[in-house]
């Protein structure tokens, strides 16, 4: 009856949180117990919920604000005990067992660290038991955050082969104009490739929705991979099992997924733009090869510079002249090796097309 088996369902602090800052304890009831409904007719779950440090910030009233980091240090090691604590005892009044999954995005880093999450993750849902992610903010160092928590679930997403990732915010979609504009409309459904940064920026300047530019890239990439991505409102009532339904005509934004396979291997790529350890520049040939949609790999003759300290088997980034970043890829040899191969001919490929991700948002 449900149109997908397995999701991964990302709540934002915003739907969680009342205007004051204070946790919303009867929203998140009101989803758990969507969240039950479904997870009682078979369909897995992998949550990610925010709200931490909001919950943590309206706990306690510290005499001097801390700088930034230490803030959120504290308010979120506070915040989380109190967030999974009230999702434990939710899920536990429809005899659900839930989780709590904390990670870094270092601790994705590797192929082999991802392996491991992944697995732990797959043992939970085999269990029956939901999983609940959030990002560790007690030890992640600011330069190796995640932006926020979209950008962690679309890596969750792609790692769990969810057949579709639902993104809950406070607003049904993103709008074809500004919000406040009474002819603004939630766009409904964004085939691949399409480019939504016009109507993004404009509701972002004048309302500050600082977070839907990273939704949308996040949603373009998922989408890329084969994966349903549905933008909607948390507040709507219903509104999980209402997305669920076979033809449903919630309001929302969807965005359709690629038909295209993708390998293990390059979803993986796909979200390791951030741990990259160099870069190589490409001349304008070897661009034109590049998106040319053809499989083609990176070769030493197109190769114009070698930046940073790498090693064979590092996530490198793939730029243009112009500095832009094209694609990011597995480096097939260490870098010292590499800026000796500049430019050479009849070399074994620098970065092979199975190891190459494409950005999309370029
Ligand atoms: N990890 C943060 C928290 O739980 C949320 C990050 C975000 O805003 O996406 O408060």
């Amino acid at each position: 009856m449900y149109r997908f088996k397995r999701i991964a369902v990302k709540i934002g602090s915003n739907v969680l949180t009342h205007s004051d800052g204070t946790l919303d304890t009867e929203r998140m009831s009101e989803l758990v117990d969507q969240l039950a409904l479904l997870h009682s007719k078979g369909v897995e779950i992998v949550l990610i919920s925010s709200g931490a440090v909001a919950s943590g910030r309206s706990t306690l009233k510290l005499e001097k604000e801390p700088d930034p980091v230490s803030a959120r240090q504290i308010f979120s090691a506070i915040g989380q005990a109190r967030l999974i604590n009230i999702y434990y005892e939710l899920f536990s009044k429809h005899g659900i067992c839930c989780g709590q999954v904390l990670t870094t995005k270092e601790s994705l880093s590797t192929r082999s660290h991802y392996l491991n999450q992944k697995n732990c993750i797959t043992g939970l849902l085999q269990n029956k038991v939901i999983p609940i992610l959030n990002e560790n903010d007690t030890i992640s160092l600011t330069e190796l955050m995640f932006t926020d928590n979209d950008e962690l679930s679309g890596l969750v997403a792609t790692m769990m082969d969810v057949e579709a990732l639902i993104i809950l915010s406070n607003i049904d979609g993103i709008y074809n104009a500004n919000p406040s504009d009474p002819d603004a409309k939630v766009i409904t459904e964004v085939a691949e490739g399409q480019n939504l940064t016009k109507y993004i920026q404009s509701s972002k300047s004048s309302f500050g929705r600082g977070g839907m530019l990273t939704k949308t890239n996040i949603a373009r990439k998922v989408a890329a991979e084969g994966i349903t991505v549905i933008i909607a409102n948390g507040k709507r009532e219903n509104i999980l099992p209402d997305l669920l339904e076979n033809g449903s005509k919630t309001v929302c934004t969807t965005f359709l997924p690629s038909k295209k396979e993708v390998s293990s291997i390059k979803k993986w790529i796909a979200h390791s733009d951030g741990f990259s350890k160099g870069s190589i520049t490409i001349n304008e040939n070897a661009c034109k090869a590049l998106l040319s949609g053809k499989a083609s790999s990176i070769l030493f003759v197109g190769i114009t510079k070698v930046e940073g300290d790498f090693l064979k088997g590092d996530i490198i980034k793939i730029k243009d002249e112009s500095n832009n970043v094209l694609a990011v890829g597995k480096a097939q040899y260490e870098s010292a090796k590499m800026s000796q191969s500049i430019g050479k001919k009849g070399l074994r490929p620098a970065v092979l097309y199975d190891y190459l991700w494409i950005m999309i948002n370029r």
